[in-house]
């Protein structure tokens, strides 16, 4: 199993350090070609904003948007969730989500008085809580159909996903704990055209 990661701007490398130390393949993600050579695909934390511009200017938004329909899976920590979402609030005007999982998110959403913090939060299957590291996090504001929640944080989503869209608010690959990164590799495909 090859593992991407989109290498665009970004926590990119510690995604892949997480991966290399779970003995997992992993490729950086740049252009278009790069998405024909994976199995699934990251997309990590960084700014919302310019990774969205990015994925425009180096053309990597209709590679994705096919490895989507094709079912192939993704996980999007942080900025990489609201890549991801289909609807955005707080966003910038010209920020386009790829509309791969049915959530609304808000950017920002802690506010600037808690800009940053650690907390070990429970997740729905994991034995021991997860410590979580969030950074300017965004939240989950309201999901579609077939979409589980599977943590929040006072009431708010910050882990949820489909078949095959994993997305978090917080810095999975900033913790020395591989869980959240290990139920994304037991993720199957998504059969189902979107
Ligand atoms: N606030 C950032 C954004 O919009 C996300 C922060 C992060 O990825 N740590 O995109």
């Amino acid at each position: 199993m090859k593992v991407g990661v989109l290498a665009l701007q970004g926590a990119y490398v510690s995604h892949m350090e997480a991966f290399s130390s779970l003995g997992v393949e992993v490729l950086e993600v740049r252009i278009p070609e790069d998405v024909e050579k994976i199995d699934r695909l990251v997309i990590p934390g960084g700014e919302s904003t310019t990774i969205s511009m990015l994925l425009d200017w180096n053309g990597m938004r209709s590679p994705i948007q096919k490895s989507i329909s094709e079912g192939m899976p993704i996980f999007g920590t942080c900025a990489g969730m609201i890549v991801l979402a289909r609807e955005v609030l707080d966003g910038r005007e010209d920020q386009a989500p790829l509309g791969a999982i049915d959530i609304t998110v808000r950017r920002n959403a802690f506010g600037r008085q808690v800009d940053s913090f650690e907390s070990d939060i429970e997740i729905v299957g994991f034995e021991h809580p997860f410590p979580s590291v969030f950074i300017r996090a965004p939240v989950v504001e309201s999901i579609g159909e077939g979409v589980e929640v599977y943590a929040k944080v006072d009431e708010k989503i910050v882990l949820c996903g489909t078949d095959s869209i994993l997305v978090a608010s917080f810095h999975p690959e900033l913790s020395n704990d591989g869980r959240i990164h290990e139920m994304f590799l037991s993720m199957e495909p998504s059969g189902a055209q979107r």
